[in-house]
């Protein structure tokens, strides 16, 4: 994950690059397709995948051989994915792939195709793109599982598991997580004790189990080996590993407090690191357009409107008992600063937006890029019984449907 991370933040650094030859593409009569297919992967891995369909739409009808690779077209598959684009999209480059055979015979577009299905919400179409896949390997086996436990079923994910002739770590930390993100602690456990080669993530996802479950003591426990085997969490771990300490609050007197200091500890490296390299994004579709906020975000041709619609929304939820989780924020800003800023996250403007545009009692879809904070997930619960409101929004982890006051996740996630 911390490769992945690393590699965002170099494809951000490079993109300065990129967008010249995108602008030298837009204008050449013949575009060169490798630089193409090249800057859509740039702008895939600096987490704009939005950018990356938009050069390939506005190539496409001068260089049709944009989609002629194998390459280029996992690459468009996979920008679809994580755009969030409406199923048709994907399912047009589906076909394309069909025709050109590229399905059948590429392991990495049919492991594109199973992973865009499943962003898409069809896990159904997804696991229809795994079963004609002539060869599995673990890359494709891992985008099923992490599919079906993206949509909390872990018991399907867990065949998917078991069927598996090899597995790597990415597979073992998806079924600690799924179990985890379940509450189903014994599985987690089970799972995470047959895992080799543990890294952050394995021991971040199960203490947050035990600490969900309020089983402080083992998740503390847990944490303690987890230094004396001298695993160095990275930045977004640190986070949920903090989150979770910060439910046994309780223990934070008397004895523990040693290990409470590396708490402390953590947090100041949090801040030391400035943890936000990927920002947050939130994105949701209206009028036949996909419309990105990130946090206090003001470059919205309406961001007047939607600013109006977030006071209001803010007041009515407070109304309603929304109490801001401003110890989530790690700058040392005051309290005022602090409920400012999480008002101001990227899923509550998406959705002040969606108020604004759509009708009454509409459902509501969001896709955002990382993991939801508590904060967000509490006020999205709200929302949905102050504004009689179904909910989906799709996160870096899983689906959550909020209806009613209530979330699909049951608060794992
Ligand atoms: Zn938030
Ligand atoms: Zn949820």
């Amino acid at each position: 994950m911390r490769g992945k991370r690393g590699a965002a933040a170099a494809a951000t650094a490079a993109l300065p690059e990129q967008q010249a030859v995108h602008a030298r593409l837009e204008k050449s009569a013949r575009p060169d397709v490798l630089y193409a297919t090249g800057v859509m992967r740039a702008y895939l891995r600096a987490s704009l995948p939005l950018q990356s369909l938009r050069l390939l739409a506005g190539l496409l009808p001068r260089a049709p051989r944009l989609l002629a690779t194998s390459f280029s077209l996992s690459v468009a598959l996979q920008a679809c994915g994580s755009a969030a684009a409406p199923v048709s999209v994907g399912a047009a480059l589906h076909a394309r792939a069909l025709r050109s055979g590229f399905a059948a015979a590429d392991l990495f577009v049919r492991t594109a195709l199973v992973e865009m299905y499943a962003k898409a919400g069809r896990v159904d179409l997804a696991r229809d793109a795994f079963d004609e896949a002539p060869l599995r390997d673990v890359f494709l086996c891992n985008v099923m599982l992490a599919a079906y436990v993206s949509r909390s079923e872990v018991a399907e994910a867990r065949k998917v598991f078991d069927g598996m002739p090899m597995r790597d770590l990415v597979s073992w930390n998806t079924m600690i997580h799924g179990y985890a993100m379940r509450g189903e602690v014994g599985l987690a456990r089970e799972i995470f004790d047959g895992t080799e080669d543990r890294d952050a993530f394995s021991w971040s996802s199960m203490i947050s189990a035990y600490a969900k479950s309020r089983r402080s003591k083992e998740a503390l426990e847990l944490w303690r080996e987890m230094h004396a085997a001298s695993i160095i969490p990275d930045c977004i771990t640190l986070v949920s590993v903090v989150s979770a300490c910060s439910d046994l609050g309780a223990l934070a007197v008397g004895a523990e407090a040693n290990s409470w200091e590396g708490v402390a500890e953590m947090r100041k490296t949090i801040r030391r690191d400035n943890i936000q390299r990927i920002p947050g994004r939130s994105s949701i579709e209206w009028d036949e357009k996909i419309h990105e906020f990130v946090s206090g975000d003001r470059l919205h041709p309406r961001s007047k409107e939607i600013y109006r619609v977030l006071e209001e929304m803010m007041d009515r939820l407070k109304q309603a008992g929304y109490k801001p989780m401003t110890g989530l924020v790690l700058q040392d800003i005051d309290e005022q600063s602090k409920e400012r800023s999480l008002a101001e996250h990227s899923e509550k403007l998406a959705i002040a937006f969606a108020l604004l545009t759509t009708p009454a009692r509409s459902t509501i879809r969001i896709t955002k890029n990382l993991r939801a904070c508590e904060d967000c997930h509490s006020a999205m619960k709200l929302i949905s019984l102050v504004y009689d409101r179904k909910l989906i929004v799709r996160d870096r982890n899983r689906f959550h449907h909020f209806s009613e006051g209530q979330c699909s996740c049951k608060d794992y996630w």
